[in-house]
């Protein structure tokens, strides 16, 4: 990658390690199991998160929706994140294709939603109400900051889905990156979730795909449900080399795009006319704001770095001059410090 792309993790391009065993990945038809590379995946995937078995699917998106649909039927709610991923930018899959009522209750700074809005919103057993399902986190916790959520939260959590017979999903497309900022394995934060789903494709690397883990029979559910979406491919084993990379060698370097965060951050911070919360910076997300102070407006600022230095960075969706960098295996030091230089000659 010669372009320094910010934009998100999901821009990162398979390494040549990658693109190496993708050409030499044995092969065959996914639909039937006989795919030896996606097997393998599988099952390397499912051992490293502690669950009995795993899905690969096509895209996080593909994983959440699959988790609802056999999770909750027609007219079931499910409570999640007014800012959950599944909410906002899955294009309401989950009541166009599966009739599911989602039922949010407010995303915190932190990345929590609140244990007693998570209680109040599981409905009685009254003929006119919907029935609760299932409750849905997001870890870490993206439209907040890239924010982790600890065992204890999510044991919390988990403890009232038992208490009230629900069904617990971890929406964990980043699930490394909270592992990596507490020094848990994965494992831990998702011991009490009955599936989660986490992506290959961000800062682990893979071109594309994501990983659904869960019991055998809700995997075996899920593998049905996947063929009726369109997601049963072929010779996935293409696919699925490049992922098992991304579960053996990959995620051990995460804490790196946390680190190049954290320096990213500060020598934004000493720039004039930005404003960083550095207390913010938990994983490999950095927002900060263009000040009205500054020489050009937000706009500019994006076209100038894309023109001038090859630096691609956007305001957050939403936002007109908030700005989300994220770091990823392409985001090396030097690149760090080649955009503040950027930064600085823009700004003065
Ligand atoms: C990226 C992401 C997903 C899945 O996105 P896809 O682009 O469909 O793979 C789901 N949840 C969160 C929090 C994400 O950041």
């Amino acid at each position: 990658m010669q372009t320094i792309d910010y934009r998100s993790d999901t821009v990162s391009h398979p390494t040549p390690v990658m693109r190496e065993a993708m050409a030499a990945a044995p092969v065959g038809d996914d639909v039937y199991g006989d795919d030896p590379t996606v097997n393998q995946l599988e099952a390397e995937a499912a051992e490293l998160l502690g669950k009995e078995a795993a899905l690969f699917v096509t895209s996080g998106t593909q994983g959440n929706l699959i988790a609802l649909l056999v999770h909750c039927g027609r007219g079931d709610e499910a409570i999640l994140g007014d800012k959950a991923h599944t909410f906002v930018y899955e294009a309401g899959g989950l009541a166009a294709l599966g009739g599911i009522i989602p039922h949010t209750v407010p995303v915190h700074p932190d990345g929590t939603l609140a244990l007693d809005d998570i209680r109040r919103a599981i409905r009685g057993d009254n003929v006119h109400f919907p029935r609760t399902k299932l409750v849905s986190i997001e870890n870490t916790q993206g439209t907040v900051g890239g924010m982790p959520l600890d065992v204890a939260y999510t044991e919390s959590v988990a403890e009232i889905a038992r208490q009230h017979g629900l069904k617990f999903h971890i929406d964990g497309a980043r699930i490394f990156n909270a592992a990596a900022h507490f020094g848990v394995p994965a494992r831990e934060l998702v011991a009490p979730a009955d599936s989660m789903t986490f992506c290959l494709s961000k800062g682990l690397c893979a071109p594309a795909g994501s990983i659904l883990v869960g019991s055998r029979a809700f995997i075996s559910e899920a593998r049905r449900a996947r063929k009726m979406l369109g997601g049963g491919l072929r010779q996935a084993g293409i696919l699925a080399a490049a992922g098992l990379i991304s579960i053996r060698e990959m995620i051990h370097r995460i804490p790196e795009d946390h680190a190049n965060a954290c320096i990213l951050g500060e020598g934004l911070a000493a720039l004039p006319h930005l404003r960083v919360d550095l207390s913010r910076i938990k994983t490999n997300f950095v927002f900060f704001d263009l000040l009205e102070s500054a020489p050009l407006t937000p706009d500019e600022l994006v076209t100038r770095l894309e023109s001038d230095y090859d630096i691609l960075m956007r305001p957050y969706p939403g936002f007109k001059a908030t700005f989300r960098a994220v770091t990823h295996y392409w985001i090396t030091p030097e690149r760090i410090q080649s955009t503040v230089e950027a930064m600085r000659a823009l700004l003065s």
